[in-house]
């Protein structure tokens, strides 16, 4: 289908904003181009458009408000810096959109919330809910109680696992850049801007390579990887310049401007939503290391069952994440699933036949470590 076609269908758009824009780069909360966007969000909600914002700025707004220049690198400090900029944002979301008549809702998040399945299923339910009222949730990474282990990373990340959550068509990526070019504009004159891709393309992650600015945490390449991310749940992408007029606007119309990465063509996406969300997990609690009749009985779309689990890594509970290896290439990864029993009991379990689960634990819980409906297989 034509790009403009595949844009004029998506309805239910997340559109994330990254910190040099929100802030003017580093000056500040910018007043004047957040109102330019909440302009056309509220045209966009007019015309039946379901709009969610992933508002990167905190922890610069904070740092400037405290009259720093430049972002601290201890991680109190970031945090405190998170929690004094995030009172800002809010203010200034809340009256922007205010003048147009609109509601805003903030949403702060960490990774632990969205690994957990009840915490996530809650973040959703309120999500749709805020959607259905016309009201324009705002979302962040909860700084403030964010460690390293709990992390998101970047807010391009947290874009595309908000994309998947709401089942959102498109995700808009407003950066200060014009969008991926095929080389580093900064260092070759003759860069082109890619206009269209298939979101996935192993050859966008070698265009968009190049560092950060000092401001943001992401860098092109986060958003291509958002953008592959997001694909799984059949989300387009567009990357563009949130300074560029009416940007939104015109993405709605279908118009040429910045990078389109399209979900279509891709067979990995379709996955079911709870498929999706044990992909979304960043961090696995355990690895499980697996003989070639168990690889291909996972291949085969079946469960994982003791009797091909040759040994294990972890300190994992009944139902969290682990990683699936083959014995044979340990280094990567080739599924994930949501496991029936502890690391110990598990251990116990290797290489047995399921009918002895009950003699060795003194219980059985299932016949499988880990169905297949709780599986995903890469
Ligand atoms: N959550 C961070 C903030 O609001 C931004 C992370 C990012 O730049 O991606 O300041």
């Amino acid at each position: 289908m034509q790009k403009n076609l595949q844009i004029q269908q998506c309805k239910r758009w997340v559109i994330k904003v990254g910190s040099a824009l929100v802030t003017d780069n580093g000056k500040g909360f910018d007043f004047e181009l957040i109102n330019q966007w909440a302009k056309q969000i509220a045209k966009l909600i007019e015309s039946n458009h379901e709009i969610i914002l992933v508002s990167s700025g905190a922890i610069v707004c904070g740092f400037q408000r405290l009259g720093k220049t430049s972002r601290p690198t201890l991680l109190p400090e970031l945090q405190a810096c998170a929690a004094i900029g995030q009172m800002r944002l809010a203010n200034g979301y809340e009256q922007i959109f205010g003048k147009y008549g609109l509601i805003t809702a903030q949403i702060l998040l960490t990774h632990e919330d969205h690994a957990d399945r009840t915490r996530y299923l809650n973040t959703r339910a309120t999500l749709l809910e805020l959607l259905k009222l016309k009201t324009i949730p705002i979302i962040n990474e909860n700084d403030t109680v964010s460690t390293d282990e709990i992390k998101f990373g970047d807010n391009d990340t947290l874009g595309a696992l908000v994309a998947h959550t709401c089942a959102a068509d498109l995700l808009v990526i407003l950066t200060d850049q014009n969008g991926l070019y095929d080389s580093d504009p900064r260092k070759n004159p003759d860069a082109k801007l890619v206009q269209n891709a298939i979101a996935g393309d192993p050859v966008l992650e070698t265009m968009a390579g190049g560092a950060a600015s000092t401001l943001s945490k992401g860098g092109m390449i986060t958003k291509i990887l958002a953008a592959k991310r997001a694909a799984q749940s059949r989300t387009h992408t567009i990357i563009a310049n949130g300074k560029e007029p009416d940007v939104l606007l015109r993405i709605a119309d279908g118009k040429n401007l910045g990078t389109f990465l399209s979900a279509e063509s891709n067979p990995q996406n379709s996955q079911n939503s709870k498929k999706l969300w044990i992909l979304d997990h960043l961090q696995v609690a355990g690895k499980l290391f697996i003989d070639e009749g168990a690889k291909k009985a996972l291949q085969e779309n079946k469960s994982l069952l003791p009797i091909g689990v040759v040994r294990l890594q972890g300190n994992f509970v009944r139902g969290e994440l682990v990683g699936i290896y083959a014995e044979s290439d340990p280094e990567k990864e080739i599924a994930r699933g949501l496991i029936n029993y502890n690391h110990s009991q598990s251990q116990r379990l290797l290489k047995q036949p399921s009918n002895k689960i009950a003699e060795i634990l003194g219980f059985i819980q299932e016949p499988e470590l880990i169905n297949r409906d709780n599986l995903v297989v890469f």
